[in-house]
């Protein structure tokens, strides 16, 4: 389907671009508009005005810090990110995005694209939330930094407010990761997904069962199926997976990815 006429603007700064974004209501960011221009074409979304963030260098490039603090700018690519050498001081970040749909939608895709959307079957929040990553926010008032766990709000709702901008994500060192997932077609949908840090306990953020990721915590991968039980999981049921099916998955999946993490 075409998409219906829309106002474009190229800012050249991002408080140009937070300026665009807040005289206008029905304006959106767009990023890699791997989501947005389909939720568009599908009439699912309408914006008025599309506010270009390519270009601006403030919201790119990964630096990494003497304590190993990665910091990443929103408009990073899945395929930047795979190939950065600063990247590998947290692996399990190139390796996930590896694993993100096709080569076109991981050279255009962005890791603000991708939370901002906070689609449920996104790989990146559950990852974000294990890995401990705190989220810049950029408004008229200056910046604010939330952690992942409070960013992520709802289905498709995170703690970007109408005016605001993902700009970077700051996320600490550390090697003990891993990741599984369940994946549907040629496009790779997840139908559930864990992510797991150990960190002395494990830490895991399950997603796809709920509208945030789900963390779950245990001594050690032995326990992680029985605090996903414990977690009484409600998930959806969809013409994907049924909800009884995502639960077990979510335990498979936990189980899994706090193996490969324990191990590393
Ligand atoms: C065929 C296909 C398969 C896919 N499969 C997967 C998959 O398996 N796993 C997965 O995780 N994803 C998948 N995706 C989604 C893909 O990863 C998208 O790239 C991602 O969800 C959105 O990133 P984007 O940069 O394209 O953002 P856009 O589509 O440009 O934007 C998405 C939303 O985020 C907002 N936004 C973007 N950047 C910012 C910012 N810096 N600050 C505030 N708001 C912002 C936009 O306004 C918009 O609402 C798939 C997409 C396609 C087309």
């Amino acid at each position: 389907m075409l998409l219906r006429e829309v106002e474009y603007a190229k800012p050249g700064s991002v408080a140009e671009a937070l300026e665009l974004l807040a005289a206008n209501d029905g304006a959106r960011a767009l990023a890699g508009g791997q989501t947005l221009i389909n939720v568009m074409k599908a009439r699912a979304a309408s914006p008025d005005m599309l506010v270009d963030l390519n270009g601006l260098d403030d919201l790119t490039g990964i630096e990494l810090a003497g304590d190993g603090t990665l910091t990443i700018g929103a408009m990073t690519t899945y395929t930047e990110l795979m190939g950065s050498a600063e990247a590998k001081a947290r692996p399990i970040l190139g390796e996930v995005c590896a694993t993100i749909a096709d080569v076109q939608v991981r050279n255009r895709g962005t890791i603000g694209g991708n939370v901002c959307s906070n689609d449920p079957t996104n790989h990146l929040p559950p990852l974000m939330v294990s890995v401990g990553a705190r989220m810049t926010i950029a408004g008229a008032d200056g910046e604010r930094e939330v952690s992942a766990e409070e960013f992520f709000l709802g289905v498709y709702l995170t703690a970007v407010g109408p005016g605001e901008l993902l700009t970077r994500i700051s996320i600490p060192a550390g090697k003990k990761d891993g990741f599984a997932a369940v994946t549907l077609g040629a496009d790779g949908t997840c139908i559930a997904n864990a992510a797991a840090t150990v960190n002395g306990s494990v830490r895991v953020a399950l997603g796809c069962v709920d509208a945030v990721p789900v963390i779950v915590t245990a001594e050690s991968a032995d326990g992680v199926a029985d605090a996903v039980r414990a977690a009484n999981l409600e998930p959806p049921s969809d013409v994907h997976a049924s909800s009884e099916y995502r639960t077990h998955l979510a335990e498979v999946l936990a189980t899994r990815a706090a193996q490969e993490a324990s191990a590393r």
